[in-house]
């Protein structure tokens, strides 16, 4: 028995079937094909999961990972800055239709931070915080071992934490959010480079305005972690994502930063530390959730498939 976990992204549905021991059954990446639509996509997921059931039988619930905000309530995206035309979309109920299964809708950068919790670089851990630093700034939140949603599943939403009141504007709508300084597309446009990788080799190359650039998202976050450190108390921060290859380019000045800001906490035990599951962790977080909570995340989908 196991459970898939589908991390579904804005150019790629990465997916995975974990079994009950958390051993990967198999796993592997299509094309989204988003420009087709959210039944398209739905469809691809849907023949996804029938494929899976088929091929490692005893599948028995799906767990899907995407970008939000979602309405976890409802089974629903709200809107999707990355996959255009999914607002007010419905996506549990669709998919419990089609499968009979159990689907647990999660936020990914929720779902990536349940996976390192639990297999990855927070395991060990109680008090956790996960960021995720890509295309935008997702996180998670763990207190006492549990991963925290609050209202509709939202607790997390640190890249929209305001830095600066009348900073850049963010595709969240709000100016001067972590996003607009430390996502992948920020510090390429702050760079003046097409992509933050250009802007890491550069650096690594010895560019004084990329590794300036760096260096600023670094303090960025560092002051981003600095107010979540204040609020949460976190034992350990896991920081992953495409910007997060950076290294201690991005991480040194966040740590230089945190230290010069906060004196409230005890940050001799505080760890700022890279990910570890690389990209799969979204998909391994993804099916964590469908196998702990299907049944209580989507009473009316999997009252249904019952
Ligand atoms: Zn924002």
């Amino acid at each position: 028995m196991g459970t898939l976990g589908v991390d579904l992204g804005g150019s790629s549905i990465k997916w995975i079937v974990l079994s009950d021991g958390h051993d990967v059954v198999a796993q592997g990446q299509i094309d989204t094909e988003a420009e087709r639509g959210p039944q398209h996509v739905l469809d691809r997921i849907v023949a996804l999961a029938r494929s899976a059931q088929g091929e490692h039988g005893g599948v028995r619930a799906l767990g899907l990972g995407m970008p939000g905000p979602l309405d976890l309530e409802r089974g629903r995206a709200v809107f999707l800055a990355n996959l255009p035309g999914w607002d007010d979309t419905p996506i549990v109920e669709p998919l419990v239709a089609a499968l009979g299964l159990p689907v647990a809708l999660i936020n990914d950068a929720r779902a990536f931070t349940l996976a390192e919790l639990e297999l990855g670089a927070g395991a060990g851990v109680r008090d956790m915080v996960g960021i995720t630093l890509g295309t935008g700034v997702g996180g998670g939140v763990v207190v006492g071992g549990q991963l925290l949603l609050g209202l509709n599943g939202n607790v997390g939403e640190i890249g929209h934490q305001t830095l600066v009141p009348d900073g850049p504007p963010c595709g969240c709508g709000n100016r001067g959010c972590l996003e607009a300084f430390a996502s992948g597309p920020a510090i390429a446009r702050e760079a003046g480079m097409a992509t933050p990788e250009q802007v890491f080799e550069a650096a690594r190359s010895g560019d004084r305005r990329a590794s300036d650039v760096l260096e600023r998202a670094g303090a960025f976050l560092g002051i981003g972690i600095a107010n979540i450190l204040t609020c949460v108390g976190p034992e350990r921060v896991v920081i992953g994502g495409g910007v997060a290859a950076a290294g201690d380019r991005i991480l040194e000045p966040a740590r230089r930063e945190l230290h010069r800001r906060m004196r409230a906490v005890p940050l001799d035990r505080v760890a700022i530390v890279p990910a570890t599951l690389g990209i799969a962790a979204g998909a391994i977080g993804a099916a964590l959730w469908g196998a702990r909570g299907a049944a209580e995340l989507t009473p009316t989908g999997a009252a249904e498939a019952r």
